[in-house]
């Protein structure tokens, strides 16, 4: 494993890496201060916590949605060394509607399971899972038209050509949806569940 200065540096080099904005030959600007309906959603679903909040905004680079080539930016990449998770950079769109903020509750849920694992191996498969949940917990909530036909759209973009991540995502998704998320550990406790089941299945 590296020290804490290499990591250090490797972590950082990562994150100029994915916040290079092409178009402006520069370096985006990490920071962000989430919208409270942002915060209050992750409350209400016991996601919350101060600590963790201030990491996940300190990582998080802002851009601009209506512009196309940036928009294409938006994720959660997560910077591994030999597998185990050193860093991650949450690229969201400023929260404008409902639209944006379906995104980046997906995004951000990339963000705290990334973070609740830091310094740890994490198999891909389990990846999606959390961001998925979370999603449709908001889509059930906000009851938008447009949230509502956008969900199911990039629900049918996963078929069985899909990578892993994504089909278990979507196959196991309602179990946590119907369940509701009492803390961050039952939810990793069932991700950990089903992925067991998962494979049992596909072998
Ligand atoms: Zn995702």
């Amino acid at each position: 494993m590296l020290d804490r200065y290499q990591k250090e540096k490797y972590v950082e080099e990562y994150k100029k890496a994915y916040t290079y904005d092409e178009e402006n030959d520069r370096y985006g600007v990490l920071g962000m201060r989430y919208d409270p309906r942002i915060i209050d959603f992750f409350k209400r679903h016991n996601l919350y916590d101060e600590k963790m909040f201030e990491y996940l905004q300190d990582n998080t680079w802002g851009v601009c949605y209506a512009d196309p080539p940036k928009a294409r930016r938006v994720g959660c990449p997560v910077i591994r060394y030999k597998g185990r998770i050193l860093g991650f950079v949450i690229i969201i769109p400023d929260v404008t509607n409902d639209f944006t903020m379906f995104i980046q509750v997906h995004e951000i849920a990339h963000g705290i399971y990334a973070y609740k694992h830091l310094g740890k191996k994490v198999e891909d498969r389990k990846l999606e899972l959390l961001p998925f949940a979370i999603e449709k917990l908001y889509a059930n909530e906000v009851q938008s038209e447009a949230v509502n036909n956008f969900s199911q759209r990039l629900d049918s973009m996963v078929d069985e050509t899909s990578r892993e991540p994504y089909r278990f995502a979507l196959a196991n998704r309602d179990e946590i949806v119907k369940k509701g998320i009492s803390s961050f550990k039952e939810v990793d406790r069932t991700i950990n569940v089903l992925s067991r089941k998962w494979c049992k299945q596909n072998r």
